[in-house]
This record gives structure tokens, sequence and C-alpha cells, in this order.
């Protein structure tokens, strides 16, 4: 157990003595090694752990450390961090460095926290259980025979399996906030824009997010705040000051949530919609107020989110064709051979699946009735979360309609993988921030997650919720 709760503690126990921050990275590489078997990490980096430990330690006594100083984390393996692997847990990157350092992962470094290594996750973020993995797949920490979630699996496992402080993720359509569920951690999807996207491996630009998994929510608040703004490198970025620190924490039993319907209908697990009626009874005795609300394009977004998704995705990765990139094969023919062969060698089979998906509804004859059709019901679901939040500040709604199920479970059926997306898509396809929190476990001891989303640029409702029911919800654990 560590002796700390959250980085603020562990940054005092430092400051006067009572923790060395090389004890404490020795500490979670030791673990790392013991817990091998759950293969959260693509890729542990030892001896810049250890070195960058001794430095930051030093400058934590002086006093002249940064606001991650010493925090020990993980990134997904789809960030770029110069000199060290980047493979996309894909095959046609296995052997591909990175000549630099995205933006988000920077920003970390800036403040001087320690990168332990880089997580498993499905290839090129494209999956909901890690099984698509070059790499073999991640175990659930909670109960090894299950998956972790997807597709930030290895760094939802590395951070409840407690290898590390945190972990960055990346969200196109659930990837933090599913995981995060399945291992009972915290998983906070950002607004689309509040984190540059420069050096994340584009599967779905207009969708990818980058953002924090932690054991706390001060934590996640913390890595949020750095790793926000505007950046020249990516267009789509947003200078809107995070209205984060507990902004307005007084506030936040003021706060009106929605429940939409369409969220609680069938193939939702019993044992989760119980569970978020016994948190809404909470918050409705501690003073909330909960309306009913109707968002029915609900039942549009997994179709809608596959076809944009996959036509973003087989155009972003066209550039992996053996010429210029990782993996080529040695199948000897014409260049046109070096394309087909390198492509179909490297890339895993989900990501091939998506790639002709995309390809088909971005074609001639179907680009109207499938891409620009699903363009237009993005719109409509941005419409109607815009109503939604001109009646409140809040949604309230299961993260995933089930619990972590077992490898192999669903691994042969696509179409059943993309369904235990349908409450997290919506998010991305709007725009829109979202956390999931843990919410105890089921019968089973498997963790229960909750989620909740705001509008635009309204983290601090997030924040200020989860810390709410962090600090005062008790029973159920
Ligand atoms: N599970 C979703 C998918 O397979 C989401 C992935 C993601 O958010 N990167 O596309």
């Amino acid at each position: 157990m560590l002796p700390y709760k959250n980085h603020q503690e562990k940054l005092n126990l430092i400051k006067s003595g009572k923790l060395s921050l090389l004890e404490n990275v020795k500490y979670f590489l030791d673990r790392a090694e013991e817990k091998k078997d759950i293969n959260g990490f693509n890729f542990v980096f030892k001896e810049d752990a250890l070195k960058s430990a001794l430095d930051i330690q030093k400058k934590i006594i002086q006093g002249n450390a940064g606001r991650l100083a010493g925090m020990v984390i993980a990134i997904k393996d789809v960030l770029a961090l110069k000199d060290k692997q980047l493979t996309c847990s894909s095959g046609i990157l296995k052997n591909f460095i990175s000549l630099y350092t995205g933006t988000a992962v920077q920003k970390i470094i800036d403040e001087d926290a320690i990168i332990i290594g880089k997580t498993n996750c499905d290839q090129f973020a494209m999956g909901s259980s890690n099984e698509n993995s070059f790499f073999g797949n991640c175990l659930n920490p909670c109960d090894l025979t299950r998956v972790p979630g997807g597709s930030s699996g290895g760094s939802a496992a590395v951070v409840a399996a407690g290898l590390c402080d945190a972990a960055l993720g990346t969200d196109t359509g659930g990837s933090i906030r599913q995981p995060a569920a399945f291992c009972g951690i915290y998983g906070l999807k950002p607004t689309y824009g509040r984190v540059s996207r420069y050096g994340l491996t584009a599967y779905a630009s207009s969708f990818d997010c980058i953002g924090p998994m932690t054991g706390n929510v001060d934590d996640a608040e913390l890595i949020l705040s750095v790793i926000s703004g505007f950046d020249p490198k990516d267009s789509t970025s947003m200078n809107i000051e995070p209205a984060l620190s507990g902004k307005d924490y007084e506030q936040t039993s003021k706060y009106k949530i929605g429940v939409p319907k369409e969220y609680f209908a069938e193939g939702l697990d019993t044992e989760i919609k119980l569970r978020i009626e016994e948190y809404i009874s909470f918050l409705k005795n501690s003073g909330f107020e909960f309306v009913n609300i109707n968002l029915p394009y609900t039942q549009y977004s997994i179709a809608t989110y596959y076809i944009l998704t996959t036509a973003e995705a087989s155009s972003n990765l066209s550039r992996f064709d053996g010429a210029r990139y990782g993996f080529r094969s040695d199948y000897e023919g014409s260049l046109a051979d070096m394309y087909t062969h390198s492509r179909s060698e490297g890339f895993g089979e989900e990501v091939k699946r998506r790639i002709m998906l995309g390809t088909y509804v971005l074609s001639a004859g179907y680009y109207d009735a499938y891409y620009r059709k699903a363009q237009q019901v993005r719109r409509l679901f941005k419409n109607d979360f815009e109503n939604a939040f001109k009646q409140v500040d809040l949604l309230i709604t299961p993260t995933a309609p089930t619990s972590a199920y077992k490898l192999g479970e669903k691994s042969n059926d696509p179409l059943q993988m993309y369904l235990g997306d349908i409450y997290t898509t919506s998010a991305n396809l709007a725009g829109i921030p979202g956390i999931s929190i843990p919410a105890g476990v089921n019968k089973q001891n498997l963790p229960i997650g909750i989620q909740f989303m705001a509008n635009h640029f309204q983290e601090n409702k997030l924040i200020n919720i989860s810390r709410f029911i962090e600090n005062n919800f008790k029973n159920g654990k």
C-alpha cells in the first residue's frame, strides 16, 4: 500500500523527508515486474525513471520542482515520446521509434512527472477489450480471467494494479472511460479541443482526446490542468482556461442532474442500474435536483460513431504503407504489391476491418448514403445535448452496459463488442466531456463505473460532482 492518497500528500511526504522518491520509483518498478502477467506495459523505462527520480527529488527539496513533481505516470502507447518506441500496439509499428515528443506528454515532463513506461492498448486504439493488441491481451487486475476494457486497457490496468500513480489514456469513443469503469478507477475524457492532439497517433481526428486515468479525483484534476491549453501544433485545440481547481465546489449541491431514459433501457445490467439508483437517492438526499431527460438520438450513436470513425481511420491510416514508417513486407513484386503486403501483414484484423469499412462508406457510390448522412446525424447529437444542458448541469448514466467480461467472450463477434460502446460514444460525437467514476463492485467483486457528462468546457462540474461523491458517499463500496 502506498503511504499517500493523492499527489499532494506524496509531495508533502517527500518534502518532509518521510518518503524517498527513488524508493518510491523502485517500488513501482519492482511491482511492475511482479505483476508482469497482467501485461499492462508494452515498455518500461527503468533507467530513465530511476535517473529522473534522483533529479526530481533534488528539485523538490530545493523548492523549484513542477506541479507534477515525482508523479509516476504511464502513457498509452499511441502517444509520442522522443527516442522511444511508438507502436500503437500494432505489428506495423513494432520497431518504430518516435522522433519527437507530443504536446501533452511534453507538458507532464515539463512539470516534472516521471514517465515509467508505455501501456498496452488495442491496435491504433481500436477496440473495447484490449484483445486487439500485437503484444497480447492485457488482463484485468481485479480478475485475471477478464478483460480490462479498451482501448486504454493497459493504462487502466497499471493504475488499478498500483504499478504507477496515474496514466494518460485516449478516448475516441470511450477508451478512457470504459476501461476505467472495468478496472475501478477514475477516467476523464476532456472536451474535444481541451488538450492538444499533437503527438497522438490519429485514429479518428475529429473524435480523439487525451485524458487522465487516476485513482482519485485530485490527481485527475491536476493532470488535466497541466495538459490542457492551446497548442499552435493542433489547430483544433482551444485557449480556454480550465475552470478547475475545485472552482465553485460549494455550488456543487445546487447542480441539477439529468437522467436520460435512453441510457437505462434494455440491455443494461441490473446490478449496474441498481447501483446508479442508489447513487441517485444519495445525491437527492444531499440536496441535488434530478430531472428526466430525453436524448432520442442515443439509439443511433453506435451506427453514427462507427461510420464516421472508420471513415477517418481509413484516411489517417493510409500513411502506413511500408515506405515511410515501420514494417515493410519482404514480398518481392511491384511497388503496389509492397504496399498491399506491408499493410496486410502489418495491420491486425480489427484495423483492417475498419479500414475496409471506412473506405466503403467514403466511396463514390455510398458517400451520401453513409458518410454524409452520419455527419448530419452527428449534428443532431450535438443539438440533443445542447437542449439537455439548457435544463441541467450534468447527466448521469452508466459508463458501460456490463462490467468486465471474460477474455474471448466477445472477441469473435465485432458487433457485440461495438454495442458495449453505447453509452460512451455520444459524448465523442458531440465533443463534450465525460468522466467515469468507480462505484463499488458487483456481487462477483467486479468494479462498476458511473458516468457523468457535462457541457463543452465544463470539466469543473465533472470534477466537483466526482469529488463530492468521493468525499461523501460511503455506502455500497
Ligand atoms: N471502443 C471504441 C472503438 O473500438 C472506442 C475506442 C476509443 O475510444 N479509442 O472504437
